[in-house]
């Protein structure tokens, strides 16, 4: 069956739950560093390793991440909530449960505003936003006979961001998911790398006819560490419900992981009806109150968010709102785009300039914006020679852009004029030339002045030569058309 037969028949129903580590200092209960790529079981103290008679104690961190995610996510934040304790048996679980809150998560409510696969906007409700810890991390395929343990990890704090289950299709899941990588990006809450896993994402999904009232049976799949294989598992398992179902077979409850050799996913483990771990209120922390001052502090120091950067874009600045998202994409490019536009009020040219000529330069040299030789500063000035007619664009683009970049230290203006790249609008001289290259070339003179008017590239591009670029092609023009009817 293809994905287009199965999506004609049935209605596909998807949740999601995001995992973000939190770029905390330290753990989310403990002091031990909260570092990523440490030597494996250094960062662990006696209460990581959740020995006997340790006592967790609340990052304050961890509460001031959950609540800017919570706000930027416009949910509704608890005030008085507790921790919980989640029982279970697993070798890097060192505690034997897991601290996270279950009847009290910090964030309630709320939505991520996306574009449903037809470019329409539409919001994705969440359910929840809580905080928890990691486990530590089992690696199974390091030692032919031993899974090897990581406790790095464990205690790490974590955001669990959960959806209703709202998602439509593939499209959706991936732009959500783009969307909260951009949002924790922004907050600096979490660095959103699923290649790392530090942003993790399980996809719940089920299909049902058309027209059904009730939900189908869904399945789990977890281990994808791109957006993209999200979104290739998701169309994996619309087709293999549809045939499982075809078959006349039911779908299990089941846990899913998926392969990305295969793009396929394959049964880890069935669940069971309910769980059982065993939830209670967790004894050695306190009860946590979150006062409306506090939540005021945070609203008030939220850095400016993907999409208040978008509607200032595309209403105070008149970009377009390709252009727009274009830039917004990654905070850095915006940011450098915020301090550019503090500086010249050309924010089309702005935009230009950073997403053709500086973006360029960034992939050719697989740099990021961070490493890009010149200061925003420098291309404002750049702007400004172009605006004061002092060097032409294709001068700018072709000769002063690549030699800045080579010399950082030196203003577009020093480095054009060294060069002799400076427009010459002294048209004395540039008629000398003109006249110099009509008798230089007799022939087409002739042809030109007898109407062959395609000539003029012939003649444009003799000048340019002549004048190495740096001559107004509006000025030559006119010079052209003065000087070949007086001869
Ligand atoms: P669990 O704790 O077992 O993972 P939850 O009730 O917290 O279960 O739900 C997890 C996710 O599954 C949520 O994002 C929810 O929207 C989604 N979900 C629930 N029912 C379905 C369904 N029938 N099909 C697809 N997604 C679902
Ligand atoms: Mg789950």
């Amino acid at each position: 069956m293809t994905l287009e037969e199965v999506l004609e028949k049935y209605t596909v129903v998807i949740g999601l739950e995001i995992h973000a580590q939190l770029l905390t200092h330290s753990k989310a209960y403990s002091a031990d560093p909260n570092e990523f790529g440490a030597v494996p079981n250094t960062n662990v103290s006696p209460i990581s390793l959740g020995h006997p008679g340790t006592l967790p104690r609340l990052n304050a961190q961890t509460v001031n991440y959950a609540v800017k995610l919570g706000l930027a996510c416009h949910c509704d934040i608890t005030r008085d909530m507790h921790f919980d304790r989640k029982n279970y048996f697993y070798a890097d679980l060192p505690k034997g449960y897991q601290i996270t809150q279950d009847k009290t998560p910090v964030c309630t409510g709320g939505y991520v505003l996306i574009k449903d696969a037809q470019g329409n906007p539409k919001k994705i409700e969440l359910t929840r936003i809580h905080m928890e810890e990691d486990s530590g991390k089992s690696m199974h395929d390091l030692d032919p006979f031993n899974t090897l343990i990581d406790l790095n990890r464990a205690g790490v704090p974590l955001l669990e961001i959960v959806t209703e289950p709202v998602i439509k299709d593939a499209v959706e899941a991936y732009n959500y998911l783009t969307e909260v990588r951009k949002l924790v990006r922004y907050l600096g809450v979490c660095d959103g790398n699923m290649e790392e896993g530090s942003m993790r994402c399980d996809v719940n999904i089920s299909i049902m006819p058309k027209g059904a009232k009730e939900f189908g049976q869904r399945v789990e799949v977890k281990n994808m560490n791109s957006i993209r294989n999200v979104a290739k598992a998701i169309e994996f398992e619309i087709v293999r419900h549809a045939e499982v179902l075809a078959a006349g077979g039911t779908i299990l409850q089941e846990t899913r992981n998926y392969d990305a050799t295969t793009s396929s996913t394959v049964g880890m483990r069935k669940k069971e009806a309910a769980h059982d771990y065993r939830y209670f209120p967790e004894p050695d922390l306190g009860a946590l109150h979150i006062s409306q001052e506090y939540i005021d502090e945070v609203e008030k120091n939220q850095p400016p968010l993907p999409n208040d950067l978008l509607i200032k874009y595309t209403t105070k600045l008149g970009l377009s709102e390709y252009d727009a998202l274009n830039i917004i994409d990654s905070k850095n490019i915006a940011m450098y785009f915020e301090d550019m536009i503090a500086k010249t009020n050309q924010y089309k040219k702005a935009a230009n300039w950073l997403m053709g000529s500086v973006k360029s330069y960034l992939n050719q040299n697989a740099l990021e914006i961070k490493d890009f030789p010149l200061s925003s500063d420098r291309i404002v000035q750049l702007i400004e020679l172009i605006e004061e007619g002092a060097i032409n664009n294709n001068i700018a683009t072709q000769k002063v852009f690549p030699a800045m970049v080579e010399n950082p230290d030196k203003s577009p203006k020093e480095i054009a004029e060294a060069n002799n790249w400076v427009v010459k609008d002294d048209s004395d001289e540039l008629e000398i030339i003109i006249k110099d290259i009509f008798s230089n070339n007799p022939d087409e003179t002739k042809r030109f002045k007898d109407g062959e008017r395609k000539l003029t590239g012939f003649f444009m591009g003799q000048i340019m030569k002549a004048t190495k670029g740096s001559a107004d092609p509006k000025t030559t023009a006119q010079l052209i058309n003065k000087i070949i009817n007086t001869i």
